[in-house]
């Protein structure tokens, strides 16, 4: 059995919160260090951390002492998740894999970095070979791993047995993304209780760009971008978890129909199936053939909130296809991917 011990930067966060409750009972994976901000170092995790899970605090982190995010408070750890605020975790990323620690990264700053693997294990688990052009240590030591937008990961695992079957011409989705998405405290409560926000600021060129580089196609260390237009409209509205999708696609070669597309997503087979990780849902895409779902109070947790929900599936009568996408934005969206990331990572022998 595969034996580890990690430590979560950001971990005081609504992210570093779930990595600390999807870690407490890995079979892999145990958290020997946590990090944050000045504010919260040198105090316990349970002084400094504002606890928002549903479950309890786990007691094997309520008594550790959070550290400031440097690679010297860090020693003895086999590799980190990154839950940082964007506005740090460019410049704390690179410090750590300079030092020879692997980041494992929830923020956005390197998702665009040619050299960095944005994965989804289940749509590209081959481009994790990145890592090996990466040059933040002489010997290949530290090195960086992201895992996409939390919008980007539902999209573009529903996208990709349509784009490996069909080939896409073109997505337009409008996204309805869930409050614990801004972290905590989030949303001002009277900005979104019975409302929605037509904006969220900066998603949308996200969600427009990271889908290119996941469906991307990786020949002798180069990486191509697919090349189709995305345009998204990111909109909040008054749900706790789970972003829901409706999107519609035009494709290059059109199906016969929409129940030709369902089988397809049935029979689909991830390319991770046979590799036995600890968080792969059986199922990472979902397809529910009552047309009333999928609904994020009663699906987002579904399969520990790793799955990908699917419905919906009908003719456009502008574009080609019209369905219905769903996942859990803080588990699958977020912490849970990383930590199947981390999984692959082991399995490939990287870590
Ligand atoms: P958050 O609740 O605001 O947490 C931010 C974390 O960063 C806290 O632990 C905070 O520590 C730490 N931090 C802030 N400034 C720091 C500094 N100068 N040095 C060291 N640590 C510092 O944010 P979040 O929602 O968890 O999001 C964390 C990251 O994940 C962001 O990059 C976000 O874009 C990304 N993400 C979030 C979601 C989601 O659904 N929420 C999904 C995907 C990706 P203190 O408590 O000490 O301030």
């Amino acid at each position: 059995m595969p034996d580890y011990n990690v430590g979560i930067l950001g971990a005081t966060g609504a992210v570093g919160q779930k990595f600390i409750r999807l870690l407490q009972d890995h079979p892999w994976f145990t958290i020997a260090a946590l990090g944050a901000s000045s504010r919260s170092a040198e105090k316990t995790y349970r002084e400094a951390a504002n606890w928002i899970e549903a479950t309890a605090m786990p007691g094997t982190v309520a008594d550790l002492v959070v550290r400031e995010c440097e690679p010297s408070q860090f020693t003895g750890v086999d590799f980190v998740f990154s839950g940082l605020d964007s506005s740090v975790a460019g410049d704390v990323e690179r410090t750590f894999a300079e030092a020879g620690i692997p980041v494992i990264s929830n923020a956005k700053n390197f998702r665009t970095d040619p050299t960095v693997p944005l994965l989804i294990p289940e749509v590209n688990p081959d481009h994790i070979e990145m890592i090996g052009s990466q040059t933040f240590t002489k010997d290949g030591s530290g090195w960086i791993i992201t895992n996409p937008n939390c919008v980007a990961v539902p999209l573009t695992t529903s996208l990709k047995p349509l784009f490996d079957t069909y080939g896409l011409e073109s997505v337009i989705l409008t996204s309805m993304q869930a409050v614990s998405g801004a972290g905590y405290p989030g949303v001002p409560s009277l900005d979104i209780m019975g409302n929605v926000v037509p904006l969220i600021s900066g998603e949308e060129p996200k969600i427009h760009e990271e889908p290119l580089k996941l469906l991307g196609s990786l020949s002798g260390g180069t990486l191509t971008h697919a090349d189709f237009p995305v345009q998204a409209t990111a909109t909040r509205v008054p749900v706790i978890n789970g972003h829901l999708l409706s999107v519609t696609v035009g494709l290059h070669k059109k199906p016969g129909s929409a129940d030709e597309v369902k089988e397809l997503y049935r029979n689909w087979k991830s390319p991770i199936a046979d590799l036995d990780l600890p968080s792969a849902p059986d199922y990472p895409i979902f397809y529910y053939d009552d047309e009333r779902y999928p609904q994020p109070r009663l699906h987002a947790d579904a399969e520990n909130g790793m799955r990908t929900a699917v419905g919906r599936m009908r003719s456009s009568a502008v574009l080609d296809l019209s369905y219905i996408a769903m996942a859990h934005n803080t588990v699958r969206g977020a912490a849970g991917g990383a930590i199947l990331n981390a999984e692959l990572l082991v399995r490939r022998e990287y870590l």
